[in-house]
């Protein structure tokens, strides 16, 4: 479904992104892992479109969107959460949602006062998929940070993805609260069927989750292959163990 082949990204002198690939294989569950700063989210930032690569190719579905604009990508099939949660904090959470869902059907909720009673089905459905449906009517900011980026993600479901991308979900989480993130994460990819690209950089969150993990190192892809394998990886120990965070 997505390939990225020998990317690259520098700010000024600086390689943020520098050599790497990436393959996601419809309908699985990838993880890209690396300490801070290995280029994790510029790399997201180059795949939606907020970053134009310097050199190298992104496919999707067979087609090279790396000069598409974020709003045509997103069209496309790719949703994506920011590491930092991003929110309409005055609004309720089923409007956040709803607000979502609309746009993707393309109905401007101001030019067209009764689309607030469109789209109630499709969001009650996705509150109910990540389990919000008890918050509905509560406003965004008022809750708690896990449910916030939670949020999110529900917002990013409401332009129906084929492909959902999540910078760090479970950054500033409690133990508990990113072990129900993880959970959320892997029943979304599977009842919905969804293809799920996300980042971290706790090593031990992505194991049990993740079917393929690429590991990151200073804007390079060191390795990309399967939980065990990753694990027995010389250059994932090194990379880890080297002091990089
Ligand atoms: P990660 O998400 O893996 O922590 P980032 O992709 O955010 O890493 O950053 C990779 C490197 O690129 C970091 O050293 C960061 O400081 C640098 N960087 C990221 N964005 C910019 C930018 N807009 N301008 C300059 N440097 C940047
Ligand atoms: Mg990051």
């Amino acid at each position: 479904m997505l390939r990225v082949k020998e990317i690259h990204k520098s700010f000024d002198d600086f390689r943020a992104v520098n050599g790497a690939n990436l393959h996601v294989d419809k309908g699985t569950l990838v993880a890209v892992i690396g300490p801070n700063g290995a280029g994790k989210t510029t790399l997201f930032n180059l795949i939606t479109g907020q970053l134009k690569p310097d050199k190298g190719e992104i496919v999707f579905n067979g087609k090279d969107i790396s000069k598409f604009s974020p709003y045509r990508i997103c069209r496309k099939g790719i949703a994506r959460s920011f590491q930092i949660a991003n929110i309409f904090p005055r609004l309720t959470v089923f409007r956040n949602i709803q607000v979502s869902v609309l746009s993707q059907q393309g109905k401007s909720t101001r030019l067209f006062r009764p689309a607030r009673n469109l789209a109630v089905e499709e969001t009650e459905r996705i509150l109910e998929s990540v389990g919000l449906s008890d918050k509905a009517g509560n406003t965004a900011g008022s809750l708690a940070h896990g449910d916030q980026r939670t949020l999110e993600i529900a917002i990013a479901l409401g332009n129906k993805p084929e492909l959902l991308i999540l910078d760090e979900p479970t950054a500033g989480m409690s133990p508990e609260e990113t072990t129900a993130t993880m959970e959320l994460i892997k029943r979304l990819a599977e009842s919905r069927g969804l293809t799920i690209l996300f980042c971290e950089h706790d090593m031990k969150v992505v194991f049990s989750v993740a079917q393929s993990i690429m590991v990151m190192h200073q804007g390079h892809s060191i390795i990309q292959a399967k939980p065990d394998e990753v694990r027995k990886n010389q250059a994932v120990q090194d990379a880890y163990l080297g002091g990089a965070e």
